[in-house]
């Protein structure tokens, strides 16, 4: 940790120290300002100075055993307050809360992850900040945005608004660079696709920024051609189910029960472009349900309201949604919901009438036949489809 108290009971903290101070600092005590405890200065020529407990802390949320990336991203982040003269508080213990953010910027409370945090403890602290006011704010270290995919760390930092889609906040201390990676998705194999954008630490004012987040407009658009994407979904089945991928057969028994075979369903089931990272298990219990829903009324005319109400009832039934601490439930299954409705247009499943009303065509027959080298060669769908931040909806 980068504060600590002195034998009188003042706040010292240890940035910007100029060797006078460090040295003066050498012949004093100090003591932990959360449990009380002595602390020891460490202030040699290689690790960023900084106080260490000498036994553990007592305070469950301790900031002790920082790496040296946790400690220089938190001097960064006081030298970026301090080149725009913004208020702000090292590691202040929030007693209320029984938590202590490595940066608190007026209510936006800055917590540097740099290694793997239990979900249940990260789950806790966001809540708590939110209970009480505050804004969590995660910034990932590079241990989790060096992966290629969406780790269930991730998820738990992950934040949504309709500008940005999902995103969360990264920096790189090698680079001196705060990072923003919004509008991301993740297909049916587990890749994530993701727009970036990088700020040199002091390029703009940081409370700003963190202020406005849910209104930065970065216009990013991703194309996908569709019949590669199917190709590249089905291919995948076909290879896990041969296997007898235990998470793919769980898909295939879901195809069971509505008399279908995962590998001869309509091209929609395997357009997974965007949301995968959304579901708990698999996303074919609700595709199959809800085409089973469609198939009741073909032909007739059908409400928005009335394929979302389906939906929700059945998300909240089966909990097939995925918590995410920091958004609201809702929030994501309207926008899960909405991107199946989209889906549904593209696969002329669903044509539109007046306002949100939608005629169902549903096709009769199944779709594809097993061991076709390409079941989507011939199809007469759209070539590219396109999704964008912000979000249509
Ligand atoms: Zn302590």
């Amino acid at each position: 940790m980068l504060t600590a108290k002195n034998k009188q009971g003042d706040l010292v903290q240890l940035v910007h120290c100029s060797d006078e101070e460090m040295e003066m600092h050498r012949e004093q005590q100090f003591f932990c300002p959360v449990c009380g405890q002595e602390v020891q200065l460490k202030a040699g020529h290689i690790r960023i100075p900084h106080f260490a407990h000498r036994s553990l802390c007592s305070f469950a949320g301790s900031v002790d055993n920082e790496s040296e990336e946790h400690l220089a991203l938190k001097e960064m982040f006081i030298d970026w307050c301090e080149s725009y003269k913004i208020s702000y508080q090292v590691e202040a213990y929030l007693p209320d809360l029984k938590q202590r953010p490595d940066l608190l910027i007026g209510n936006i409370a800055i917590e540097v992850q740099c290694s793997s945090l239990g979900l249940g403890k990260i789950m806790k602290r966001t809540r708590t900040y939110l209970a009480n006011g505050y804004i969590p704010l995660w910034i990932c270290g590079e241990h989790f945005w060096h992966k290629q995919e969406m780790g269930e760390n991730i998820k738990a930092f992950t934040l949504f608004s309709k500008t940005l889609g999902f995103y969360f906040w990264a920096a790189d201390w090698r680079q001196k660079t705060l990072m923003l990676y919004y509008h991301l998705e993740e297909n049916l194999k587990g890749q994530v696709y993701y727009g970036r954008k990088v700020w040199p630490f002091c390029s703009i004012p940081l409370n700003q920024l963190f202020h406005n987040q849910h209104e930065l407009k970065l216009h990013h658009t991703r194309s996908y051609d569709l019949k590669t994407e199917l190709l590249n979904s089905y291919r995948y089945l076909a290879k896990k189910l041969l296997i007898k991928d235990k998470k793919v057969l769980s898909f295939q028994e879901c195809c069971y029960k509505n008399h279908q075979h995962l590998l001869q369903l309509h091209p929609w089931f395997y357009y997974e472009v965007s949301q995968r990272f959304v579901y708990t298990h698999s996303s074919f219990y609700l595709l199959c349900s809800l085409w089973q829903f469609l198939k009741e009324q073909q032909g007739e005319r059908i409400q928005f309201e009335v394929i979302s109400q389906f939906c929700q009832q059945l998300i909240i039934r089966e909990k097939l949604l995925y918590t995410f601490p920091a958004i609201s439930a809702d929030c994501i299954a309207c926008w899960l919901i909405n991107q199946l409705v989209e889906s549904l247009i593209v696969f002329r499943i669903l044509a539109r009438r007046a306002g949100e009303t939608f005629v169902i065509k549903l096709p009769d027959d199944q779709f594809a036949s097993l061991n076709q080298s390409n079941p989507f060669k011939s199809l007469d769908f759209p070539q590219a489809i396109i999704t964008s931040t912000p979000l249509k909806i």
